[in-house]
């Protein structure tokens, strides 16, 4: 029998709990004995790893996060607690991983692999999307319903008061949850990092609009743009000439129980990542392109800037 185990590192997502489970019951399936790591490196590093059963993932299908934590780990960057990881992983008879996280989790892993030989397969898990070489990340589509939902509401209350609401979305330098929002909520503005912009260039379509009998505003801008919403919301209030208020969605973003297409995406990324590991992939991550699932090599995935995609960015102009 052969023994493998998976781990959560960095951000955590919705859609994590699903793929634990996947993880459990069809490493089963295929022979092998599954293990939990709990707290991501930290895990690997103090041996919080446990044989895992049915019991362990038993109705965790419906909750976002993860069961099994995740963490950023400073110790996993120096070599000597890598080395003790890997005293971990032997003690259980450990040399297959499956990691789902994000560009960090996979170079350390990386490294890990060069030193100490231990196979691994890197599930992208970020809902800011921004992984190169893969078209979707793990927890997107929930973070995007959670989204929905927050913007519908604020729908609402903008449209009973006659004000202009800046919804701020997660994203860091990537601009696509703000983007895809904004295209599947009918807002009125949309600021991305990728795209220049300048504000001026609104007013006075907006003052027509409100002659016009305009109630409301819904501007939705991504974490990374040049401005904070605040600044946004004062250049409605002063130049536009419409109350205004922010709504920071922040970590809500990424909680949530799981959408049915990340409870699926979690399926076939593990069946992917398992078989990969049992066939020649040795030191992988698991893409989903417009080709389907593909296994890239570290160096195409991590370290790069992820574009977003120009179709979607050429529905903006
Ligand atoms: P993400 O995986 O979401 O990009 P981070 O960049 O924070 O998140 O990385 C997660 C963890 O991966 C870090 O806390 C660290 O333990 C590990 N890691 C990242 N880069 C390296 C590296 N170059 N060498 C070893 N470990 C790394």
């Amino acid at each position: 029998m052969k023994n493998i185990a998976i781990l959560c590192s960095g951000g955590d997502v919705s859609g994590m709990n699903p793929a634990i489970k996947h993880f459990v019951e069809y490493s089963l399936k295929k022979g092998l004995i599954p293990y939990l790591v709990y707290d991501g490196y930290e895990g690997l590093i103090d041996n919080n790893i446990k044989k895992a059963t049915y019991n362990d993932v038993a109705g965790i299908m419906i909750r976002g996060g993860t069961v099994i934590g995740s963490a950023r780990s400073k110790r996993f960057m120096q070599s000597e607690f890598r080395a003790q990881a890997k005293r971990n992983l032997d003690a259980h008879n450990i040399d297959m991983l499956v990691v789902l996280g994000g560009d960090g989790s996979f170079r350390g892993l990386h490294t890990f692999y060069k030193e100490h030989g231990i196979k691994f397969c890197g599930v992208p898990s970020t809902i800011d999307n921004d992984i190169n070489g893969t078209d979707y990340c793990l927890g997107v589509d929930t973070a995007l319903n959670i989204i929905k939902v927050a913007i519908d509401a604020v729908r609402d209350t903008a449209a009973s008061f006659r004000r202009a609401f800046v919804i701020e979305t997660m994203g860091r330098d990537c601009g696509y949850l703000a983007l895809v929002s904004h295209l599947t909520s009918g807002s009125e503005l949309c600021l991305i990092p990728e795209l220049p912009y300048n504000l001026q260039d609104y007013k006075e379509e907006f003052q027509k609009q409100i002659k016009n009998g305009r109630r409301y505003f819904l501007a939705i801008v991504s974490e990374g743009i040049k401005q904070d919403a605040q600044e946004i919301a004062e250049w409605f209030e002063n130049e536009v000439g419409i109350e205004s208020r922010v709504s920071v969605l922040g970590h809500i973003q990424r909680g949530g129980n799981p959408s049915i297409y990340d409870r699926l995406m979690a399926y076939k990324f593990v069946n992917y990542a398992i078989d990969g590991l049992l066939g020649e992939h040795d030191e992988s991550v698991i893409c989903y392109t417009k080709q389907g699932f593909v296994y890239r090599a570290i160096d195409e995935v991590a370290g790069h800037i992820k574009p977003l995609d120009p179709e979607l960015i050429s529905y903006l102009s």
